[in-house]
C-alpha cells in the first residue's frame, strides 16, 4: 500500500506512468534533450490537476485546470521547453502560469523562473503546489503578462503558454541578448509556435509547428 507521502512525491504507479509517457510520447517523437526528458520523468504532473484526473495525468492530451484553462499536452510542454535550449544557468520568464506544471519543468532546468498569471485563483493554487514540491526558484506574480516582468528583465528565455494574435512588444524588449522567445501566434482556433532568437542585436524568427492554445488575454494580446 502506498502512503500519502509516497503519493506526494509520486507513488510507483505514477512513476511508471511517467516512464511510459516519456518513452511513448516524447523520446519517440523528437524530444532528444536528456535534461528535458529527465525533468518530464521527475515532475509529478498529476499533482497539478484535480485528484479526479490523476489517472489521466500522463495521457497524450491537454487537461482542464478550471477557469476554462488547460494544461498543455506533455509533448507540447516538452517541445517548447526543448526549444528554449536551457543549460541550467538561465533566468526564464513564463507568461501563463496556469497549474504551475510548465513552471516546475522550467524550475528543474533553469536557474530561476518568473511566471505571470492573470487569474488569481490559479495563481494561488499553483503557488501551493509548487511550494509543496519545494520549487523555491520559481517566482509568481499576478498581472497581465503581455507586459512581461519589467523589474526582472532581461530574460535569457521567455515562454508564452497562451495563444496571441501577435508577439507582445514588451516581451521582445525584455528578451536578453542572446535570448530565445517561444510563443503561439495565430487566431483563436489555431496558432503557429513561433521561435524568436535575439543574437548580436539581431532578431530571427522561425516557425516550429501548429498548435492550439487558450487565448492570451491582455493589453498586447486578445482583448477580453
Ligand atoms: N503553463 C500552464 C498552462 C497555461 S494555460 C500550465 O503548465 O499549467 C494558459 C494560462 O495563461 C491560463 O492560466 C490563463 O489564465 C493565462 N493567461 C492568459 N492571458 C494571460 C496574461 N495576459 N497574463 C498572464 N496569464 C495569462
Amino acid at each position: 500500500m502506498s502512503s500519502p507521502a509516497a503519493d506526494r512525491s509520486g507513488s510507483d504507479r505514477f512513476k511508471i506512468a511517467r516512464e511510459r509517457m516519456v518513452g511513448l510520447q516524447l523520446a519517440s517523437n523528437g524530444i532528444t534533450d536528456e535534461r528535458v526528458l529527465a525533468a518530464m520523468r521527475k515532475v509529478p504532473r498529476h499533482l497539478f490537476v484535480d485528484e479526479a484526473l490523476w489517472d489521466q495525468a500522463y495521457g497524450d492530451f491537454p487537461l482542464p485546470i478550471g477557469y476554462a484553462q488547460t494544461i498543455s499536452q506533455p509533448y507540447i510542454v516538452a517541445l517548447m521547453t526543448q526549444e528554449l535550449g536551457l543549460k541550467g544557468i538561465e533566468k526564464v520568464l513564463e507568461v501563463g502560469t496556469g497549474s504551475g506544471y510548465q513552471a516546475a519543468i522550467l524550475g528543474e532546468l533553469a536557474r530561476s523562473v518568473f511566471s505571470v498569471e492573470r487569474v488569481p485563483a490559479l495563481l494561488i493554487r499553483a503557488r501551493k503546489t509548487l511550494d509543496s514540491l519545494g520549487y523555491s526558484n520559481v517566482y509568481l506574480k499576478l498581472d497581465d503578462g503581455t507586459w512581461g516582468w519589467r523589474d526582472e528583465a532581461p530574460f535569457d528565455a521567455i515562454i508564452v503558454t497562451a495563444g496571441s494574435p501577435m508577439v507582445p512588444k514588451p516581451l521582445v524588449d525584455q528578451l536578453g541578448d542572446p535570448g530565445v522567445l517561444i510563443i503561439p501566434v495565430g487566431d483563436e482556433y489555431s496558432q503557429v509556435l513561433v521561435k524568436i532568437t535575439k543574437s548580436d542585436g539581431r532578431l530571427e524568427q522561425k516557425n516550429i509547428t501548429g498548435v492550439r492554445f487558450v487565448r492570451l488575454i491582455g493589453e498586447h494580446g486578445w482583448k477580453e
